[in-house]
């Protein structure tokens, strides 16, 4: 199963990402997978995904429709350190990510595991 980049018109390849198959588009970067995907990921982490926060339209964010459903996406916002804005479908809890936003994703969560690790080492 593959869905076309709306940015790029142009179809989407499966690709394994940490074992997970996500949906990646050649041209832009951009990943198209389900929010448990992302819990996949991020397994050994804590996850949060938080899906009622309402994020203030800012004049570069860009609406982007669900590739698979073809509704308008949701900004929510994602990650603790470095909040990351991404594209969430609540028909599908299909979530968006541009180029380098499962990165930045990412690295937020490490850098909130070592600070964690460096506070606990405090106590030692
Ligand atoms: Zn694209
Ligand atoms: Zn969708």
């Amino acid at each position: 199963m593959s869905f076309h980049c709306k940015r790029c018109d142009t179809d989407m390849q499966t690709v394994f990402y940490e074992g997970v198959a996500i949906q990646l588009c050649m041209t832009c970067k951009s990943i198209f997978l389900s929010k448990k995907k992302l819990e996949i990921i991020k397994d050994s982490r804590e996850i949060e995904i938080p899906e009622d926060t309402p994020i203030p339209r800012r004049g570069l964010e860009i609406q982007r429709d669900c590739p698979k459903c073809e509704v308008v996406m949701k900004k929510i916002r994602h990650g603790r350190i470095r909040s990351t804005m991404i594209d969430y479908c609540e028909t599908c809890t299909g979530i968006w990510l541009d180029k380098g936003e499962l990165a930045s994703i990412q690295f937020s969560y490490e850098v909130a595991e070592n600070n964690r690790f460096r506070n606990q080492a405090k106590h030692l």
